[in-house]
Parts: C-alpha cells; sequence; structure tokens
C-alpha cells in the first residue's frame, strides 16, 4: 500500500490481520520510507508476531506484508516474507502467492548469470532476484521479463526504496484485487483486507497486469506475452476465500450459497435439517437449504480460537480429535434425518470424525453433500493440499468413500455444476485438482521441498 504523508505499517498490519486465513505459519512487513527499507517477519499469527515497538523501526508511507503457508519451501524462519535481497537495482523486498513450477532451471540460471546467492528455500526469493537484477530501464519493464520466464501461479508485490510493483500472473490463478484510501493505492489477496482498512475495493488486478505505484501516481500495464487464457482458481471460490471478499465480481459468499443450490439440485434427499461443516461450508448449507426447502439450523460449533499453536496437545487430548474443533448441538440434532453439507474432503480423515460425532449426538440419519468435486490431482500452483496419494478421492471410489465416511449417503457437486455456478462453462478458471486439466505445463514430481538440500 501507498498511503502519501502518513506511516503504512499499522494499516498493513490491519489488512494482514484479515488475511490470517491465507496463511498461518509466518507473517511480516516491510516498508519504505522513500530512502530505506526494513522488514519485520517472524513465524507465527499476525497477533502473536507485532508488538508495539516492533512498529517503531517500520517506517515510511510504503508497505507490503505476507501471511504464509508453505507451497514451495518448509516452514521456517528463512522463508518468512516479506523476503528482502539486493540485486542489480538495489535493495527489494516482495511478498508473493503462488507456486512457481521452473524454480530450479531459475535458480540455476540465477547462480550462473548474476553469480546470486540464496538465503531461503522458496521460489518467491526466485521471483524477488529475478526482479532485482532484470533488464528494463523501468519497473514495468523488469516484471514483464519476469513473466517471459516464469512459469505457474503468482501474485506478488514488490517494495523499492521508492516503489511499489504489483504483479498478477498471466492466467490470473491467485487473486489479486485493487483498492482506494484516501489519496492512496493498496493492492491486497482479497477484498476483505480492504474493508476492514476503510479502503473502498476498486476491481480485480488483470491477469498480466503489472501496476506500479509511487509518489509520482499510479501505473497500469499489461504484459501482452499470454495467450489471453484465464485460469483463476476455482478453489478459492469453494473454500480458501473468504466469504466477505468479491472474486471475479462476484461476493464469495453468494458464489457458496449458488454452489450449495446447485448441489440441491443434484443430490437432492429427503431430510429434516441442513447443517453445514463450520465456518467455510455455512454459506453453502444455507444454500441447499433454501433451494430443497428443508430447513436449515447451525447443528456444530466450532471453537474460533483453533489454528495453529506452537503448543502440541498432550496425546489424551489429540485423540479426542475433531471434539477439540467442533461441538455439537445435541439438542438440535438428535433425532433429525440431517443434510451435513461440506466445502471439500481432501483427505477424507477428518469427514468419518464428524459423522461419528453426529451420530453419538443423536442424528438418525447422515447425508454428506459436498461443495467440491472428488479432488483426485494436486495443486502445484499455490495450494498445498496433499499428494496423490494421500487424496481419498484420487485412490477410493465413491462407494468406497461413503463407507469411509461412515454416512448413509454421500453426493457431490459435479464439475459440471460447479463450473454453471461460477460462470465458468466456457473455460476462464482452473480446475485442475479435480479434472487434471492443468492450465499449465506441470512436472508431476515437483515437490514442496524441491530447492532444499
Ligand atoms: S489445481 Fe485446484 S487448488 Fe490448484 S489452482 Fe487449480 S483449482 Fe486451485
Amino acid at each position: 500500500m501507498h498511503m502519501p504523508g502518513e506511516e503504512a505499517s499499522r494499516l498493513a498490519f490491519f489488512g494482514l490481520f484479515a488475511l490470517q486465513h491465507r496463511g498461518q505459519e509466518s507473517a511480516g512487513i516491510a516498508t519504505s520510507d522513500g530512502h530505506v527499507i526494513n522488514v519485520h517477519s517472524q513465524m507465527g499469527l499476525v497477533t502473536q508476531i507485532f508488538r508495539e515497538q516492533d512498529f517503531y523501526p517500520l517506517v515510511g508511507d510504503m508497505a507490503i506484508g505476507h501471511t504464509r503457508y508453505s507451497t514451495t519451501g518448509s516452514s521456517l524462519l528463512c522463508n518468512a516474507q516479506p523476503i528482502l535481497v539486493e540485486g542489480y537495482h538495489g535493495k527489494l523486498a516482495l511478498a508473493h502467492n503462488g507456486n512457481i513450477i521452473n524454480t530450479l532451471q531459475l535458480k540455476n540460471q540465477l547462480k550462473e548469470q548474476s553469480n546470486c546467492s540464496f538465503s531461503s528455500t522458496t521460489d518467491s526469493e526466485i521471483i524477488a532476484l529475478l526482479m532485482a537484477n532484470a533488464p528494463g530501464t523501468s519497473w514495468h519493464q523488469r516484471a514483464f521479463h519476469c513473466m517471459n520466464v516464469l512459469n505457474g501461479a503468482y501474485s506478488f508485490v514488490a517494495l523499492t526504496e521508492e516503489s511499489i510493483i504489483a504483479v498478477r500472473d498471466p492466467l490470473g490463478i491467485r487473486p489479486m484485487c485493487l483498492g482506494k484510501i484516501n489519496n492512496g493505492w493498496i493492492v491486497a489477496s482479497e477484498s476483505c483486507a480492504l474493508e476492514h482498512i476503510g479502503a473502498e475495493y476498486v476491481r480485480d488486478v488483470d491477469p498480466g497486469e503489472v501496476i506500479v505505484i509511487n509518489k509520482k501516481g499510479f501505473e497500469s500495464h499489461h504484459w501482452s506475452g499470454g495467450s489471453g487464457q484465464r485460469a483463476m482458481c476455482v478453489f478459492e471460490l469453494i473454500y480458501f476465500a473468504r466469504p466477505d471478499s468479491i472474486m471475479e465480481g462476484s461476493l464469495v459468499y453468494a458464489s457458496r450459497q449458488q454452489m450449495g443450490a446447485e448441489l440441491a439440485k443434484e443430490h437432492p434427499v429427503d431430510a429434516d435439517l441442513v447443517i453445514g461443516i463450520p465456518d467455510s461450508s455455512t454459506a453453502a448449507a444455507v444454500g441447499y437449504a433454501k433451494e430443497s426447502g428443508i430447513p436449515y439450523s447451525d447443528g456444530l460449533i466450532k471453537n474460533r480460537y483453533v489454528g495453529r499453536t506452537f503448543i502440541e496437545p498432550e496425546q489424551r487430548l489429540r485423540d479426542i480429535g475433531v471434539r477439540q474443533k467442533f461441538n455439537p448441538l445435541s439438542e438440535v440434532i438428535s433425532g433429525q434425518r440431517l443434510v451435513v453439507v461440506d466445502d471439500s474432503i481432501v483427505r477424507g480423515t477428518t469427514t468419518p470424525h464428524v459423522v461419528n460425532l453426529l451420530r453419538k449426538s443423536g442424528a438418525k440419519e447422515i447425508h454428506m453433500r459436498v461443495c467440491a468435486p472428488p479432488i483426485k490431482y494436486p495443486c502445484y500452483m499455490g495450494v498445498d493440499m496433499a499428494t496423490q496419494d494421500e487424496l481419498v478421492a484420487a485412490n477410493t471410489d465413491l462407494a468406497g468413500i461413503k463407507k469411509m465416511t461412515g454416512a448413509d449417503t454421500l453426493g457431490y457437486l459435479s464439475v459440471q455444476g460447479l463450473l454453471k455456478v461460477v460462470g465458468g462453462q466456457s473455460g476462464g478458471f482452473c480446475d485442475a485438482c479435480f479434472t487434471g486439466n492443468y492450465p499449465v505445463p506441470v512436472q508431476l514430481q515437483l515437490s514442496k521441498l524441491s530447492l532444499e538440500g
């Protein structure tokens, strides 16, 4: 963000706090006052990392920030972002969302051509070094050079001493939006971050767009080297994004309600009550209930403070498992034929526990309805779901999954139904984890630790 004449770091903090759901391993903020870049990053949650005194060095009216969950590189402090590098064009801090596929090749080229050394094991450092050493007389030209060589998913912001450069990959795989605040500009992964700090959502950043913000103002440039194809991650709309964010022109909450309604059309069932697995399935459950005419109710209460903790639970608590996360409303559930709406089944390890919990609370029947089609393929573009071996739908048929969950019936939203709801029937979305149709050529053996060792 650029907040002319104001300190940007505190607003950046509240923006990151709104985006905590996008990564809980580490977080950080980098600022510039036009002369010097300062960075504070740590392992942990945003509220754990920043104390009052941590803001003292974070001076200047330009700031970028990041919350991380790892896709390439381990969960280590050296991989926390924003990452600060120094190159031919001086110092540059970078925060990246996504996953680069040709990392090893680019790393070797950087070593040979620019004699770069590396302090992390992330693909984000490679982007930062590429930007800091790219040919071109302006930052948008240097960003275009990076887009020529990067293969994969990337929305990133780079901070130099004088400018902020925001870049969204040509397929638009990961989200990015633009907002306005007073006489300043802000870009963020999701619009919920804008609203929380009083900024106004302007629009999504276009796939292949490069935005440069500095004291001279705002510039937008479009890279012309792409095919024009778009491939926004549809899983953002199903699960990852916050429901109060706007993506691809629609409120995510409304998209999820429509997914639930479509699920009700595809998999109707005679039942008494619809419940959702909180919080990410609530909107879809409401949509299912409205379409089917079956009443909706809360049935499970989620402990909102369950998240990543550095304290390992003792074995007795670990055995309680899903009970730590959800508490059933037995008086609501008991004796009812339930439709239970979930956003997705990835490994399939949680669902049997939820079904069991609901049965113990007296549910008469349990009809699982899942808002994502079966996930059969791993993601190489920024969502670290699981390996193919771990994905239950890659290795088990529907009857087997139903048996494993312990539900009376099981129904998944179809790929066609999903795409109909999001307006992606003629393209525009990545659905590779359901179909195997990757929008970029992927090396199927790529590991998140490919830059280590
Ligand atoms: S493979 Fe799935 S999770 Fe990954 S970008 Fe595509 S739709 Fe999103």
